[in-house]
């Protein structure tokens, strides 16, 4: 003990040196190498006269970078924000500087000076939270006489990350969502244009996916927002316009969980939790035993109907399909090769209402147009009803008792509508999975049909079979 403390004191002693030569050689290094930036930035990328300082700004985590030049050629002034992520930084000010750039250019080509060229870019925080920030880059430029330019840049980024999200992520790629919101978005512009006794123009050549790309979130995480600077799809005589689409009017397409990461998604109501079946209305109980299950596709038919059974040809599985009266005419020939290929037709109503919010007429109308249509296109009637959201009470139970049918319920929900995700959707029906499991899914979904490859291998690997709801006990 007491050797390694003597040994261990000319140690201590010579640290006592070392530390603050190293923090004095430290400190030297980092003002040589503040000099060499400062000296280094000045002579390569900018003219004398520009001066530049950073300040806080008026939001949370940014600060901003002030770049200034003035002088009888250029006024100039450029704010850039700060953000704690590099990346995010990185993206803003290449973007910022591109436009810098080329009005420097402008400025070194012109011969002729009444007053300095002006060019002024600003910054905005639309939003701004723990997840996701939106910002949007201002630009004027005046370049004597010429058309004064109005332009922005603007972009919602995930925070971690430092990634721009595109609509294309917001929307999980969906057809059906993007459309919603460009026909959303074309509204607006329209009420704008209306507004302002503006002519009125083809917007369908104009907005796009590709043009709606990038967009900003605005009103506390509400709204989507596009705001254009003039001339950016719009003529120019049309000025400066931004497009809002409230995420109210669009967010049955937003379920998803960067939308809900990013924004205020408002949840679709939930399906009622199924209430327990009457007596005279059993649903099938799973008391075999056997690893047989129901797969249910309810709302069809749908653009994915024919696709789904080519599907469930493959695998040699079969499905009961719950189907909306209103559609059933106008695409017989999908219903018709649904009873041809084995599977069981059921009905959800003629205009998917609340049954027991109607009188007990329009209840009956409900379901006897349904089965009607049904019949008229394959001949059969159905004998099986479910109702929508689940939602069923005695008169509704009486109506279908009269009528030889069974209400029949679910024992899994894929929620395939709120997650518009195959994999998700697969991973919920595989866990659901029970000998006699009656699991509810909707064709109308794209993500739903690309899910059933998935649940089908994934369960017969587990030694399951798929039959419809009557052949279930
Ligand atoms: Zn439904």
């Amino acid at each position: 003990m007491r050797i390694q403390r003597k040994k261990a004191k000319p140690k201590s002693k010579k640290l006592f040196i070392i530390i603050p030569f190293l923090i004095l050689l430290f400190s030297a290094g980092l003002f040589g190498i503040y000099f060499l930036n400062q000296s280094h930035s000045r002579q390569t990328t900018a003219p004398s006269d520009e001066k530049y300082y950073f300040a806080d700004s008026k939001y949370s985590g940014i600060r901003s970078k002030f770049v200034t030049r003035d002088n009888k050629r250029e006024k100039v002034s450029i704010e850039y924000p700060i953000t704690e992520n590099e990346k995010i930084n990185r993206l803003i000010s290449e973007s910022i500087d591109k436009i810098d750039r080329d009005f420097q250019n402008t400025v070194l080509l012109a011969t002729v000076f009444d007053k300095p060229m002006t060019e002024t870019i600003g910054y905005q925080v639309t939003h701004n939270t723990s997840e996701a920030l939106s910002i949007v880059v201002n630009i004027k430029q005046d370049m004597n006489g010429a058309h004064p330019a109005s332009m922005t840049q603007f972009w919602t980024f995930d925070k971690k990350s430092g990634e721009v999200v595109g609509l294309a992520d917001f929307t999980e790629q969906s057809d059906e969502a993007a459309e919603a919101i460009m026909s959303a978005a074309k509204d607006n512009i329209s009420q704008t244009i209306k507004q302002r006794q503006q002519p009125e123009i083809d917007l369908n050549e104009i907005i796009n996916k590709e043009a709606l790309s990038n967009f900003i979130i605005t009103n506390n995480g509400n709204s989507l927002a596009w705001p254009l600077g003039q001339a950016s799809l719009l003529p120019s005589s049309y000025g400066e316009l931004t497009i809002t689409v409230p995420i109210s009017s669009v967010s049955k397409y937003l379920q998803n969980p960067t939308a809900r990461k990013l924004a205020n998604i408002p949840k679709p109501p939930e399906p009622k939790p199924a209430p327990a079946p009457a007596p005279a209305a059993p649903t099938p109980a799973p008391t075999t035993g056997n690893k047989v299950i129901a797969l249910t596709f309810d709302d069809g038919p749908g653009p994915y109907t024919a696709h789904l059974l080519d599907i469930l040809d493959q695998y040699g599985a079969k499905a009961t399909f719950f189907l909306i009266g209103s559609k059933v005419s106008g695409q017989a020939s999908v219903v018709r090769s649904i009873q041809a290929r084995g599977h069981q037709l059921g009905n959800h109503s003629w205009s998917h209402p609340e049954l027991p919010k109607l009188s007990v007429d329009q209840i009956a109308g409900e379901i006897d147009r349904t089965n009607e249509a049904i019949r008229q296109a394959t001949g059969v009637k159905p004998s099986i009803l479910r109702p929508p959201y689940g939602a069923v009470n005695g008169v509704v139970l009486e109506q279908l008792r009269l009528r030889n049918m069974s209400s029949i319920l679910w024992s899994v929900d894929t929620r395939d509508w709120a997650d518009r995700n195959s994999q998700i959707v697969c991973s919920r029906a595989v866990a659901g999975a029970r000998p006699g499991a009656v699991i509810l899914m909707h064709d109308i979904h794209q993500t739903s049909v690309n899910a059933v490859p998935c649940i089908l291998s994934s369960l017969k690997q587990q030694g399951y079979s798929f039959v419809t709801i009557q052949r279930l006990n």
